[in-house]
């Protein structure tokens, strides 16, 4: 019961990577990149035990950023003319590289990772991966014309890694698709229907992450628009309640969500954010098990996963890593609490 994990991605140590930002310059490269790459990623496995977390992730250590770092072994798209792009309806720009070619895998691209973290703990797994259409949202067209068909595209491409994923032995797969929070008609239409088929044939257990972003300004000053409530989740829920994906992480704590949206998501597995990735302030055990009290109000205890709202990665570490400690153990009093 109330088994914790986190959503994705852990800041990236020092040494490996510029700190605290969302696109990072590596500090080396070349085999010793890759080294550093699996070191850290190493570094996280272990700190999660630690702190009690019972599904154990790779904390994206080895991607610049979630989306690219899958984008970097599809062939088709130009890496070295990036543009200057609106992303999330124009919320924040990036540099974002360019479709100019018919996608396909160069090969595996989350191989080393997998395997590392398979080999190195025998609590389950949960891995990431961007969904289709939060990737469309990332980069620039200059070959398909049709957002629709670039989306089913990457689909495509996306089932080909999480197949070979499962094979490592992972037990989550886990698509991002913080995008489903920004186009809500196009979300619960092509968006879900793409999400299906880059989870088709999957057997192992399939995952959905939406949220509001990091914790970078951009994402705070919209979130300053969005009102008293955040409602963008009662879109998107009955559609993804009818899909084949079986758990949805959420954001919950600090947010202006309104709870009971949780029950849209009836017969589902609901990774229920506890911990506020926006704000360094930690917290403590009592506010992350209050956090689950109220989501039992909506969610079944045996459907009930404690998470973080959304990925780490722009945080600082000592933070980061205290934030894993207090989710662990305010799952914990959880457990003892709500038997
Ligand atoms: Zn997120």
């Amino acid at each position: 019961m109330f088994e914790s994990l986190i959503a994705g991605s852990l800041p990236k140590p020092a040494w490996l990577a510029e700190t605290q930002k969302l696109w990072p310059q590596w500090h080396s490269a070349g085999p010793e990149l890759q080294q550093a790459k699996m070191d850290a990623t190493l570094l996280w496995v272990k700190l999660q035990e630690d702190a009690g977390l019972d599904i154990i992730g790779d904390g994206e250590q080895a991607r610049q950023h979630f989306v690219h770092g899958f984008l970097e072994q599809v062939e088709g798209i130009d890496f070295e003319h990036k543009v200057t792009m609106g992303i999330r309806d124009g919320r924040y720009e990036a540099q974002v590289p360019q479709v100019v070619a018919p996608l396909k895998l160069k090969g595996r691209v989350h191989a080393a990772e997998a395997q590392l973290v398979r080999a190195h703990t025998k609590k389950k797994m949960k891995f990431t991966l961007p969904g289709p259409m939060t990737i469309v949202d990332t980069v620039a067209d200059r070959f398909y014309g049709s957002k629709v068909e670039m989306a089913m595209a990457f689909a495509d491409l996306l089932n080909q890694e999480a197949l070979a994923l499962q094979a490592d032995g992972v037990d989550i797969i886990q698509f991002d698709e913080p995008a489903f929070n920004v186009y809500l008609k196009d979300a619960a239409t092509w968006g879900v229907q793409a999400l299906e088929r880059a989870a088709r044939g999957l057997t192992c257990t399939t995952a959905v992450h939406i949220c509001y972003g990091y914790g970078i300004k951009a994402n705070l000053d919209w979130k300053e628009t969005l009102g008293q409530e955040w409602r963008q989740y009662e879109a998107i829920f009955p559609a993804l309640a009818k899909s084949s994906i079986q758990q949805v992480s959420l954001e919950c704590y600090h947010s202006h969500v309104p709870p009971q949206l949780m029950a849209l998501l009836d017969g589902k597995d609901v990774m229920v954010g506890v911990i506020d990735v926006a704000s360094d302030v930690v917290e403590t055990p009592e506010q992350v098990a209050d956090t689950i009290g109220q989501a039992l109000q909506y969610v079944s205890k045996a459907r009930l996963f404690p998470c973080t709202n959304c990925g780490m990665a722009p945080m600082n570490r000592d933070v980061a890593l205290a934030k894993l400690q207090a989710l662990a153990a305010g799952a914990a009093l959880a457990r003892q609490r709500y038997l």
